[in-house]
């Protein structure tokens, strides 16, 4: 019976006769085969009989080759390995030609490597951030499921474009320049495919909220685009979205939520992804060397996620990060690219990363931030001026949450939307939620690419999905 490298490398049981299927990552004197198929970042060692194989065999083991492996296991003597295949039967199942295969065994650049996103997961460290993306979407449902969430699975294809939460892509039937028109020229969507314009979702809110209106606590994890033309190292236009929505939370309670669920995924991660782990916090270390003293983080990968899990988030004030951000030394030798003058401004990238990293230098909280700069559902403060609204900050990351209270008073809302400008006909039925039994709610979306690449310690968002979608770059 074929058995995963991961399970052999395991085994103690010696002289046992095993078979395996694989990659070969590298062949070396004639002799010794790392094979990985994938089920751990670590190869088993298979030890060819060079002298009695036919040398045209011995050719054609080129590194990315898929091979059939049959042999007996044994101690190895070799360093860093416990267990190798002597093997007695070997057979090329899919030919590699060296001259050709793109993913030699050095160093490659992302770079190189986004452009062959096909091959770049036969790599060690793309094995690994995929298998760590894998396990952490897991401990997302875990988690929910486990505390008497619902899991919701909300539209792709949104009727309503008043979500506010950034630009959408349009979905259409029309061709390109035969759309018809209306008399004033415009495009008469009512002969569109859905008779209205649609467009792709930019969060699953506005529907879960329906539904924690019913069931209590949902959460929808699900695909989400924006059409932002922004080319940052934290935006895709395709990305998945976790949002929890619970009935009867205020925004304490919903801090608690995030910083809770936050925790106990990482937790899980770091239970049950060692080897990974320990990989990616060697491949970071390293990463970090080349960069310049005052840059370098003075943790390690795997001691950052301890210490998010280990530590409470700091809870601050809008009010409060406003003024230590105004007499920040940063800001008052205009280092900031966005100088912050007064109460009111929207944090950038900059400023969310200060506040973690050099002032609190823990994952922070921040809440109560300006209604003007934040969507028309969430609930406004006695004050008049703030809502209950939270984002939860990231060391490296800046904002990994964005989150609230909901408005469930029918009038303020109202009000709000008018001032806004949000057509009340487009979501009559959101305003039903609090015409009929309305109450106090609270939920957050969290981007899971941010959350892998804080766990992954990836630069790059591009670098832990595996297609990822971004201005002009939709290839495979
Ligand atoms: P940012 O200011 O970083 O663009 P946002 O304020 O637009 O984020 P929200 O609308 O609150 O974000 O979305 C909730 C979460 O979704 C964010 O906290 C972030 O983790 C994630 N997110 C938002 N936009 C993107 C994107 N383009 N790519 C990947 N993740 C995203
Ligand atoms: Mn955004």
């Amino acid at each position: 019976m074929r058995r995963s490298v991961k399970e052999l490398l395991q085994s103690k049981n010696y002289q046992q006769e095993v078979a395996v299927k694989g990659w070969v990552r590298t062949f070396r004197s004639n002799r010794f085969i790392a094979l990985n198929d994938g089920s751990t970042i670590n190869s088993i060692q298979c030890v060819v009989d060079f002298e009695n194989t036919d040398e045209t065999l011995l050719k054609r083991i080129n590194t990315g080759a898929a091979v059939s492996v049959k042999g007996v296991l044994a101690e190895s003597l070799g360093r860093g390995q416990s267990v190798e295949i002597k093997v007695t039967d070997l057979e090329i199942l899919g030919d590699s030609n060296p001259d050709e295969y793109p993913i030699q065994p050095k160093k490659h650049s992302f770079e190189f490597l986004r452009e062959n996103a096909h091959l770049r997961i036969r790599t060690n460290t793309f094995g690994a951030v995929m298998r760590v993306r894998s396990t952490l979407s897991f401990a997302v449902h875990k988690y929910f499921q486990e505390n008497g969430f619902n899991y919701v699975n909300t539209p792709i294809i949104t009727g309503s474009d008043a979500e506010g939460a950034g630009e959408m892509f349009h979905v259409t039937n029309f061709e390109a320049n035969k759309a018809p028109q209306t008399e004033n020229g415009e495009v008469d969507y009512t002969q569109d495919f859905f008779g209205k314009e649609t467009n792709l979702t930019v969060s699953g809110q506005l529907e879960a909220e329906t539904y924690a209106m019913a069931l209590g606590k949902v959460y929808t994890f699900g695909p989400t685009f924006r059409a932002e033309n922004s080319n940052t190292t934290r935006h895709l236009a395709e990305f998945w979205m976790i949002e929890p929505e619970v009935a009867f939370n205020d925004l304490d309670a919903n801090m608690d939520l995030s910083e809770d669920f936050i925790k106990s995924v990482i937790s899980y991660v770091l239970e049950h992804c060692k080897d990974d782990l320990a990989f990616l916090d060697q491949r970071l270390t390293q990463e970090e060397k080349s960069k310049p003293q005052a840059q370098r983080s003075d943790m390690s990968l795997l001691e950052k996620l301890q210490f998010v899990v280990e530590n409470n988030f700091k809870r601050v004030s809008y009010t409060e990060a406003i003024d230590i951000l105004r007499n920040c030394k940063p800001n008052k030798k205009k280092k900031f690219q966005y100088i912050i003058n007064e109460w009111g401004a929207d944090l950038q990238s900059e400023h969310e990363r200060f506040l973690v990293e050099k002032h609190f230098k823990c994952p922070v909280i921040l809440f109560d931030y300006p209604a003007t700069i934040k969507a028309f559902y969430m609930r406004l403060n006695e004050d008049g001026k703030t809502v209950r609204a939270m984002d939860v900050l990231f060391p490296g990351i800046g904002e990994i949450v964005g989150g609230s209270q909901r408005e469930e008073r029918l009038d303020v809302l109202q009000e709000k939307m008018i001032a806004l400008g949000i057509d009340e006909k487009e979501l009559w039925w959101y305003l039903d939620t609090r015409k009929f039994g309305t109450a106090v709610h609270s939920g957050f979306g969290l981007g899971f690419e941010r959350l892998v690449q804080f766990t992954t310690g990836m630069g790059n968002i591009r670098d832990v999905i595996p297609f990822p979608r971004t201005p002009q770059n939709a290839e495979f």
